[in-house]
Order: structure tokens, then C-alpha cells, then sequence
């Protein structure tokens, strides 16, 4: 019995292969054609798997690109999916973080990782991936380099949260000569400020998973935990949360 789910995201393109209680998973970049690349991502993963293309029975599509994949069986919103797959990831968790390249979502959900209210900002880039990726590279910098760059640096007030304009203040702090580790920390304070506030708004909670390509974040993760006063957990497979909800849901769907 063989379920994918295929998670097209802004940035990143995820499969996840469930094969006899066994999971497998791959990411490629999105690029410009999202459609190869969920067909690129399903190839990988089942040569990761040693299955053929003709043993699949169920695959689930999810994330912005999703519409666009010829070969899923059906398509599941992300909310629903990240749900799943991040409940699936750290069970016990009440809510879910997501944050990705172009939204950011908090999840509530009840013990099988069913979506009982969420909240999402997929209006402007603020405190998405893309921002830190605009961030990042007025500072000469990688995403994956601002975690080192904050740690044990005092955090300097940033005024704006706009990707725009906020990339226009980094630039001139940086002429100012405050130095790079000071600007990222108070990134991600302004950052973690936005997601607490999201989390507020679905009411009290004791457990948090976060996942999506941010929570890689290790600094932002901190930030987060600190402000909220409770732990944040960022399972190493996070990016993959949605990938693997929608895996779950395709296997679903074959059993009943
Ligand atoms: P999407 O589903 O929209 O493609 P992802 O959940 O895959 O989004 O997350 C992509 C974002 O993750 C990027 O915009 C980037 O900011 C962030 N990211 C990716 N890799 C890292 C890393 N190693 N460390 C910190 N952040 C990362």
C-alpha cells in the first residue's frame, strides 16, 4: 500500500512516501515551474523508496502550487495538511506554527491533528521567509547563516516590519555601523513579537510545534520560546510537515 503527498511550496517542494509503516522524503527548490518540480519530487521519492510510479495508489497535493499538478489523486488546503503532519511530527501539541516563504499560519488542533480554528497572514511578506530572505541578503548574508549572526547579541529596536521598508532601515543601520548580529536578533525579536501575537489569538496553550522552513531558525526559535514563556518545539523534519500531512491523509483515504 503506497500513499505521497506532494507539499508545492514558494520556495521549496516536498514528497513524502508512506510504504509499509515506513516514510521516506525528499525537498527540491520550486523554481519557476511548480509543476516539475512535484513531478521532480515525486520521482526522487520513490527512488528513495525503491517503489515504481505504478504501485502509488493515493497521492494528496498541497501547498500554492498544488492546482497545478497533473498526477495527484486529490488536492488538501495546507492548513489542513500542516495540521496533520506537524500533530503527526510532536503529538500533543496544541498548536501548530507554520512558517514558510510566503505565509505564516498558527493552527489549532485536537488530538489526531484535526483543525479546530486557525489564523494566517498571507497578505504581506512580514515575518515570512521571503523577509528574512530580503534581510539576509542586505546583509550580505544566507538564511541559513542569521541564527550564528543573532546569538548573543543584544537585539536593536527595528522600526519597521514591511520587507520593503525594512530592508531600507537594514541598510542604513548598517551604514550607521551598528554591527549585523545586533540588526538580525532584533529581527527576530520583531518577528517573534508577529507570531506570538498570531498564537494569542487562538487562546491559552502549554505545547507548541513549529515548523515550516523558518523554524530551522534556531535563534528565532529561542526568541519565540522566551517571549511566550513555554517550550516551542522545532522537529528536525518540520519543513516537511506538510508533505507528510498530506502522505498521512492519502493513506487515509486508502484504508477507509
Ligand atoms: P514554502 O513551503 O513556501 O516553500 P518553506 O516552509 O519550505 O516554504 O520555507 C522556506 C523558507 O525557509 C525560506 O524562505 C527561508 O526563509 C527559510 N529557510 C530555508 N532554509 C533555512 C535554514 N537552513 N535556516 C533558516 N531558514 C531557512
Amino acid at each position: 500500500m503506497i500513499a505521497a503527498g506532494i507539499d508545492v511550496g514558494s520556495v521549496a517542494t516536498k514528497a513524502a512516501l508512506i510504504l509499509n509503516d515506513n516514510f521516506y522524503s525528499v525537498m527540491v527548490p520550486t523554481g519557476w515551474s511548480p509543476r516539475e518540480a512535484g513531478q521532480t519530487a515525486l520521482n526522487q521519492v520513490l527512488e528513495q523508496s525503491g517503489a515504481s510510479a505504478r504501485e502509488l495508489k493515493y497521492v494528496v497535493g498541497t501547498g500554492y502550487g498544488r492546482v497545478s499538478l497533473p498526477f495527484v489523486s486529490q488536492t488538501v488546503t495546507e492548513i489542513r495538511c500542516h495540521a496533520r503532519g506537524a500533530s503527526w511530527l510532536r503529538p500533543g501539541s496544541e498548536i501548530v506554527l507554520d512558517v514558510g516563504g510566503q505565509d505564516c499560519k498558527a493552527i489549532r488542533t485536537d488530538c489526531h491533528g484535526k483543525v479546530l480554528d486557525f489564523v494566517m497572514n498571507d497578505k504581506c511578506a512580514a515575518g515570512t521567509g521571503r523577509f528574512l530572505q530580503v534581510i539576509a541578503a542586505a546583509l550580505g548574508s544566507d538564511v541559513s547563516e542569521l541564527s550564528e549572526q543573532a546569538r548573543g547579541h543584544k537585539a536593536i529596536s527595528l522600526n519597521s516590519m514591511c520587507a520593503v521598508f525594512a530592508e531600507t532601515e537594514v541598510i542604513g543601520l548598517l551604514a550607521a555601523g551598528v554591527p549585523p548580529g545586533e540588526i538580525v536578533a532584533g529581527l527576530h525579536q520583531s518577528i517573534a513579537r508577529r507570531l506570538a501575537s498570531m498564537i494569542q489569538r487562538l487562546g491559552p496553550v502549554e505545547q507548541l510545534v513549529f515548523t515550516g522552513g523558518v523554524a530551522r531558525n534556531e535563534n528565532l526559535r529561542e526568541t519565540l520560546e522566551n517571549m511566550l514563556g513555554m517550550p516551542v518545539l522545532a522537529p528536525s523534519e518540520g519543513q516537511m510537515a506538510g508533505a507528510l500531512g498530506a502522505a498521512l491523509i492519502a493513506r487515509d483515504m486508502i484504508v477507509n
